[in-house]
């Protein structure tokens, strides 16, 4: 443990970090924070461009160079995300993907995705990487959620249903985890600035009628007190925080980034 105030980046040289969704937003700042802080990174995704570009931008920047090992994975196909978590300390849960429509509308086989991606898969790679935790007698599992972890929107069915079980599935891991010094806590954003939260606005106003130019002001952020978005960086530093020493009694809880969203 270092002294008090001291400010403090996780020293993570010899780690091995896994991150899902990596190969954009918030995923993608989190394994290049990941990797700054010395980890060595296997970010996977479904998309081998954007995988391509994060490898090649860690290996454009100073200390970073082949820190970042892309690894092209559907996470439907669940085998396959058990096998790849094996031998991780860390496993950051982030890939998602969201769908706004009425649950009357709501295709049946798009909810199987999400809650397939989004909570099937996340409890396969901690399934798969809690062997060699336990072994080693340390592992961090951050579990990205979201502030619908903890509050329900409308025509968001299949998501808030996967983040709430995710909740669950964290608290579930902290505490069979204890015993064997590995953390589970899930980081909860309000909007941020990604892909997800750009190509969600013209289905928002569709579905609430609404102009795009509005849908930022009067849906999005409308519950927030901070009237932005967070920015994927800033969501990246909580990941890492929960990976210092001094968040090592820190377990099964949900550090929410929401900008007062949930104070109401
Ligand atoms: P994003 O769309 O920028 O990135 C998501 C990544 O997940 C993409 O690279 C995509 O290819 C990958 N992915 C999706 N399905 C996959 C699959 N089947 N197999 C492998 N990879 C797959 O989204 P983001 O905004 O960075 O979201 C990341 C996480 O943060 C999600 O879990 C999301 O729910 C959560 N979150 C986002 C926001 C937000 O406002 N953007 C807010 C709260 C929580």
């Amino acid at each position: 443990m270092t002294a008090p105030h001291t400010v403090t980046t996780p020293d993570l040289a010899g780690r091995t970090a896994l991150v899902t969704g990596a190969a954009s937003g918030i995923g993608r700042a989190c394994a290049l924070r990941l990797a700054a802080a010395g980890a060595k990174v296997r970010a996977v995704d479904r998309d081998a461009e954007g995988l391509a570009a994060l490898a090649a931008h860690a290996d454009r920047s100073p200390g970073l160079p082949g820190a970042v090992e892309p690894h092209l994975l559907d996470l439907m196909d669940l085998d396959a995300a058990e096998a790849v978590a094996a031998g991780t300390d860390i496993l950051v849960n982030n890939a998602g993907l969201q769908r706004v429509r009425p649950i009357e509308q709501f295709p049946p086989e798009e909810f199987h995705t999400v809650l397939t991606v989004m909570l099937e898969a996340p409890f396969r790679l901690i399934r798969g990487a809690l062997p060699h935790m336990y072994s080693q007698e340390w592992g961090r599992i951050v579990n990205i959620s979201s502030v619908h972890g903890l509050r329900a929107s409308p025509y968001k069915s299949a998501y808030v249903a996967a983040k709430h079980g995710l909740e669950g599935l964290s608290k579930t891991a902290a505490l069979e985890g204890a015993p064997h010094g590995v953390t589970s806590n899930c980081v909860n954003p309000g909007y941020v600035r990604t892909p997800l939260v750009e190509a969600q606005i013209a289905d928002q106003a569709a579905t609430h009628g609404i102009p795009p130019e509005r849908v930022l002001s009067d849906v999005l952020l409308k519950d927030s007190a901070l009237k932005r978005l967070v920015e994927p960086e800033e969501v990246a530093e909580a990941v890492a925080y929960l990976c210092t020493p001094q968040a090592s009694f820190i377990t099964g809880t949900s550090l929410v980034l929401d900008g007062g969203w949930t104070a109401h």
